[in-house]
């Protein structure tokens, strides 16, 4: 990484650029997917070169969306973050470069205003804090944190399953303890051109983000779909979805309310190009890669 490639898309008056922590190898799809054999993903020709491999493995990606609205600087999730112990070993104790591309890309991190997790994960809260002098601080100091209330209630109780190491203790409390965070509702304005979506199921709290300015539109989806393969396949529960059932229901309304509209759709683990329309095919639906309106080299 470093020579990072940043991806970014223009929908009317509102700029998003993708910033990238980690891709690279394919994966097998029972790491995202337990009912994905290699033959499901090799039926789907589509979803080759850029999000399966032909051996149907599939590719992925953690990144952030910075959206820039009306002046602001909104960062959408927050990836894993680097020195956190964590129980996936690719993501465990990472030291990687995401800040300085974050900075390369133009937005360095005293520069972000609002923070905004589409969900409580360890892979969208990570870069929330850093470690300083062995303490977690607030990573964007400047910035409003905004957590959905609903979400936030959920992770914070005591029946809530944490599995993956100490996420609330390392990138979420210490935001609240630093008094930045706010509690919002699901389908909560930011901007007049920015607001949430609610789409609960993968987490009892997770939201969308909505886009739309002077008639254009696109939504970041979070991990209501977590690869295009579930645009053929919207049954595939994902192995971290907390309602499998009420994230399959949340997933074929969003891909029956976004299908075949001028709706730029961003997938929150999409691979490179990442963006893309939802349209129609013989099986359910299928994703139509929408080339970024440009694509700066670092
Ligand atoms: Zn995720």
């Amino acid at each position: 990484m470093g020579k990072e490639e940043f991806l970014s898309w223009q929908v009317g008056s509102v700029k998003i650029t993708r910033v990238a922590e980690l891709g690279g190898p394919p994966f097998p799809a029972t790491f995202m997917f337990h009912e994905a054999t290699p033959e499901l993903v090799q039926r789907y020709a589509w979803l080759r070169p850029h999000f399966a491999h032909e051996d149907g493995r599939l590719f992925g990606s953690i990144h952030s969306f910075v959206i820039e609205s009306g002046g602001r600087r909104i960062i959408v999730d927050t990836c894993v973050g680097n020195d956190k112990a964590r129980s996936i070993q690719a993501w465990n104790l990472l030291q990687g470069p995401f800040l300085a591309d974050l900075a390369l890309a133009g937005f360095p991190a005293e520069s972000i205003d609002t923070v905004l997790c589409t969900h409580l994960h360890v892979d969208h809260v990570g870069w929330n804090t850093r470690l300083v002098e062995g303490k977690w601080v607030p990573t964007f100091p400047n910035a409003r944190y905004l957590f959905g209330r609903r979400e936030w209630e959920h992770w914070s109780s005591e029946q809530a399953e944490h599995r993956d190491g100490d996420v609330m203790g390392d990138s979420v409390r210490p935001i609240i303890d630093a008094g930045l965070a706010k509690l919002v509702d699901m389908d909560q304005a930011l901007t007049a051109e920015v607001r949430l979506e609610p789409t609960p199921g993968h987490t009892p709290g997770h939201v969308s983000v909505r886009i739309s300015s002077r008639g254009e539109e696109a939504v970041i989806t979070g991990d209501l779909m977590h690869h295009p393969l579930q645009c053929a396949e919207p049954e595939l529960a994902n192995n971290f979805d907390v309602d499998a059932a009420a994230a399959r229901r949340t997933r074929r309304e969003f891909l029956a309310r976004y299908s075949n509209r001028p709706v730029l759709v961003l997938g929150t683990h999409f691979a490179p190009p990442t963006g893309g329309w939802v349209v129609d095919a013989e099986r359910n639906w299928r994703f139509e890669i929408v080339p970024p309106a440009d694509s700066d080299k670092a």
